[in-house]
């Protein structure tokens, strides 16, 4: 299966490469000049991936990356910035980008961090949709509403949600998670589970305070309950 990624770059020669490089680990890799154009891709097609420059004409990196979650999509982001602004990083993980990369950049660092970007995301075909009351899954899409409107979830919440949803009525222990989702082997990030549970409780459950989706099996991890049809 060979992912697809967007890539969102105004600097001509850096999108030649670029592509050229990701064309080259066999990646479907189509292209946008500016924030408009990129949007506008992004949101009618889906992709397994979406790199971002911060800097564009037309639409911002950070207001593409702003409405890419507004609209519910969660497919992994990352964003180029450059060197010291720091500011754009910060933001644009607070934005909902999943990682970034600081220009100028060797190619070899970039691939490496979307083959982590992607390895979170593993390829099902067919699976499809998934309605827990108000709430709908769109695997392929990699989009969740309430009641037909979008939820903003960040690449990882989706993952993580998704993993739960895929392996309904299972106890699932902290650190398959974070090994699955996350792809850490460190046990010391496991509250790292439990800060993304609490927030995806805030977005998907109807009261967080008793949770009918996403149980705590208390010592081990956590568990999918939600009763869904297709
Ligand atoms: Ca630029």
């Amino acid at each position: 299966m060979n992912e697809s990624i967007l890539l969102i770059e105004d600097e001509q020669a850096l999108r030649t490469t670029l592509s050229d490089r990701l064309r080259a680990e066999r990646y479907i890799v189509d292209t946008a000049a500016d924030g408009n154009e990129g949007f506008d891709k992004a949101s009618n097609q889906p992709f397994d991936l979406v790199i971002l420059d911060v800097m564009l004409p037309g639409r911002s990196g950070l207001d593409v990356c702003r409405e890419i979650r507004a609209a519910g999509m969660a497919t992994p982001i990352m964003i180029l910035t450059v060197r010291n602004e720091t500011v754009d990083k910060v933001v644009g993980l607070k934005l909902g980008a999943d990682d970034y990369v600081t220009k100028p950049f060797e190619a070899a660092e970039l691939l490496a961090r979307v083959e982590v970007l992607l390895r979170r995301v593993p390829v099902h075909a067919g699976k499809g949709l998934h309605q827990f009351g108000a709430i709908r899954v769109d695997v392929r899409q990699a989009q969740v509403t309430r009641d037909g409107k979008p939820v903003y979830l960040t690449a990882r919440e989706f993952q993580l949600l998704r993993y739960l949803i895929e392996r309904p009525g299972a106890t699932i222990p902290r650190d398959e998670l974070l090994r699955s989702v996350w792809g850490y082997n460190a046990e010391m990030f496991t509250r790292t589970v439990d800060t993304h549970v609490f927030s995806l409780r805030q977005k998907i459950e109807e009261n967080q305070k008793t949770p009918e989706l996403i149980l705590t099996v208390p010592g081990v991890g956590y568990k999918f309950v939600g009763r869904g049809k297709a």
